[in-house]
């Protein structure tokens, strides 16, 4: 049973996700209704439980049906070094990290080490295929100074934008240029998530100096998606160590975030402040300019005739994001080919059908309220009231995680739409209903719910 669990785990979060978070946990007993799984470490268990204990648990019980209970446990050292000589009960671990002294006697090794930590660059991410326009061009500016010059220009930078904007390929594309121009520049790109890993693992395996000393040789070191490092002290703490310390022997530090280093609020506010002591570039949502020009540039690296008024259309409608409208783009290329039919605004119309609606749809905060409002039965005045029971605050902070998702609007905007709260409490309520959805069904049912109430 626990394997048909962890095949249809894998098949739901992804093969990254998957032996990242979920191929540690072992079996440790079935007693009767109530299950036992063996978790390697507390600060895995932490984030298995926020991110993944209902999905196993519905899986485990749509299986048998007989489990009541399922508790994570951490695995005592005794167990956990047992499990380590022993390799199937560990997750596939190359011995990438090596004790320091071998690591300075065998840099060829290291700089093996060193590619294992990161992840893997997309070589379609460059600055060649970037379309420059009015809302990034200052970010993409930073980050070809920062490729470019031998000594890092600012320290660090911080790239920040919305999702799907250009983040993750400006950082790749730094990474190329870098390698492009000094083949031997140790250089890392990695998600924050990776990072928070690498840290676990070893932790666990008692061999962090090594993975500190390997970490603070590198050249230029980017760590992508940060706003994902949060809680946990030791992670915040050895990333701030790791940080400074590159800082100091002179290397390049690159960090991306989907909001300003102000708004890290699950950051420690030393780290939140230092982060932001470099040059921070904002990258702005897409203009119809820039959106035309992507889907110019990408039409003809596709190599393929499509109409301008076909392009103007989605760049007029698919307006969300650049992740977005490359997919749209895509689909009417593959449809095209797929029925032999030349390119139209009438057939982007049929199969764009769902994105079309889905970017046509902006909910106002108003319309949040008010669906909020009927949706728990309560009085649109406790929107804005400053009534703390629970039976008005945790609609209120329902309605205020809706507003971050579903509208553009700045925390601070929705803030003042909440009766003129603060920005750090609207962040509050996003992150303690995103924690309650993980954990609590009938919570995630009422914004799916809601969701699907305003967004039609
Ligand atoms: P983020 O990391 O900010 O969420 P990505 O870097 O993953 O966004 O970008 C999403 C997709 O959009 C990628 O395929 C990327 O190549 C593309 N993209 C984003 N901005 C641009 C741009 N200005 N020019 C060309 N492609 C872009
Ligand atoms: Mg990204």
């Amino acid at each position: 049973q626990w394997s048909q669990v962890r095949g249809l785990l894998r098949a739901e979060v992804g093969d990254t996700a998957y032996s990242t978070w979920l191929k540690p946990l072992d079996l440790a007993c079935v007693d009767g209704d109530r299950v036992v799984i063996a978790v390697p470490t507390q600060f895995m268990r932490d984030w298995v439980v926020a991110h993944y204990a209902d999905r196993i648990r519905g899986l485990w019980t749509s299986i048998n049906p007989n489990v009541r209970s399922i508790a994570l446990n951490v695995r005592p050292a005794a167990a956990a070094n047992s499990a380590q000589a022993n390799p199937a009960a560990m997750p596939a671990a190359p011995a990438v990290i090596r004790p320091a002294e071998q690591a300075e006697a065998a840099p060829a090794s290291d700089a093996a080490a060193l590619e294992e930590l990161g992840a893997r660059l997309d070589p379609r991410f460059t600055f060649e295929t970037f379309v420059v326009g009015k809302p990034n061009e200052f970010a993409v500016a930073a980050a070809e100074r920062v490729a470019s010059s031998p000594k890092p220009p600012f320290n660090p930078l911080f790239l920040y934008g919305g999702v799907g904007l250009g983040k993750t390929h400006l950082m790749h594309a730094i990474a190329h240029r870098v390698k492009q121009l000094d083949p031997n520049r140790r250089v890392v790109y990695l998600s924050a998530e990776k990072f928070m890993y690498q840290f676990v693992r070893a932790l666990r395996s008692k061999d962090t100096m090594s993975f500190k000393e390997l970490f603070r040789s590198v050249d230029l070191l980017m760590v992508d998606d940060v706003q994902f490092i949060s809680g946990k002290d030791s992670t915040q703490e050895e990333f701030f160590h790791t940080f400074n310390t590159l800082v100091d022997r002179g290397r390049q530090i690159v960090i991306s975030a989907d909001r300003s280093p102000s708004d890290l609020s699950g950051l420690e506010e030393r780290i939140r402040s230092r982060l932001g002591w470099g040059l921070v570039a904002d990258i702005h949502p897409t203009t119809y300019e820039l959106r035309l020009g992507i889907l110019q540039a990408k039409a003809e690296q596709l190599r393929v005739e499509i109409p301008l008024r076909v392009l103007e259309f989605l760049a007029s409608r698919i307006t969300s994001n650049v992740r977005e409208l490359e997919g749209a783009l895509n689909r009417i290329v593959h449809q095209a080919s797929l029925v032999q039919k030349p390119i139209s605004i009438d057939m982007a119309q049929e199969v764009l059908k769902d994105l079309l609606r889905a970017n046509d749809r902006r909910v106002t905060i108003e319309e949040i309220q008010k669906a909020v409002v009927e949706h728990y039965n309560i009085r649109m005045a406790d929107m804005t009231s400053a009534r703390r029971s629970r039976a008005v605050a945790r609609p209120r902070q329902v309605a205020m995680y809706l507003a971050k998702q579903l509208t553009p609007r700045s925390l601070p905007e929705i803030g003042k739409k909440f009766g003129g709260r603060d920005h750090t409490t609207v962040m509050h309520a996003v992150r303690q209903i995103e924690r309650l959805a993980a954990e609590d069904r009938s919570i995630a049912d009422d914004l799916e719910a809601l969701k699907r109430k305003l967004q039609g």
